[in-house]
């Protein structure tokens, strides 16, 4: 049986974490969907056509700690604009999701259009600031030189492209559950999805009847 459930939200809100842990705690498969696009901008910046590159994405291009760098994170969200890239991506994210045993899948645009029917949908937020910081704690302690204004810029902008752009932006689903992790540690913000998920599993249950 398929049961999916839709994570999204802006860059380094927490979607990640939360995503490994609610998918771990309910024994689903995970799909980070941002490592799609951010395959996509790799490729690019190698010089490939955006399109091309999204038709010939395969499951072996997701791997790999190249792809979680600001350049390819700000490729990311450039490519992420281009409807062509995005339609490319479709399929492969909804057979995921379809997928027996059940799916997490965490990105942008899950729970608004590639999984509208999702099961149970989160939409994980907190301030930019917050963000700017957790994300560049990550940063360092990976070695990679940058500082707090570089990152919060960062984090700005790719919000602007991604909640302005044209095609699938950035915006809860209307039955989304709201989780802003400004002032939770992972251990809480963890609990507290689990919660939201649960709630929406009763209350679809209870429609049911
Ligand atoms: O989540 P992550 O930061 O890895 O995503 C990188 C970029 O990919 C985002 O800034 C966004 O532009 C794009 N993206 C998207 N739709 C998704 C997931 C990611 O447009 N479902």
């Amino acid at each position: 049986m398929s049961f999916t459930i839709a994570i999204d939200g802006p860059a380094a809100a927490g979607k990640g974490t939360i995503s490994r842990a609610v998918a771990e705690h309910y024994g689903f498969a995970h799909l980070d969907t941002g490592l799609l696009y951010r395959a996509v901008g790799r490729r690019v910046l190698d010089g490939t056509d955006p399109e091309a590159a999204a038709r010939a994405l395969v499951a072996d291009d997701l791997d790999g700690a190249a792809l979680r760098t600001p350049e390819v994170a700000q490729a990311a969200s450039k490519v992420a604009v281009i409807p062509e890239v995005r339609a490319a991506l479709v399929d492969f994210q909804r057979a995921f999701a379809r997928r027996a045993g059940g799916a997490v899948l965490d990105g942008r645009d899950i729970g608004t259009v590639i999984c509208p029917d999702a099961e149970a949908k989160l939409f994980v937020t907190a301030s930019p600031e917050v963000r700017a910081r957790r994300r560049l704690a990550e940063l360092v302690a990976r070695g990679i030189d940058t500082g707090y204004e570089a990152v919060l810029a960062d984090v700005r902008e790719r919000d602007a492209r991604d909640m302005g752009r044209a095609d699938a932006p950035l915006r809860p689903a209307q039955d989304a559950a709201m989780l802003d992790t400004s002032a939770l540690d992972i251990a809480a913000a963890v609990a507290e999805a689990i919660r939201l998920i649960d709630r929406q599993i009763a209350q679809k249950q209870e429609e049911t009847r």
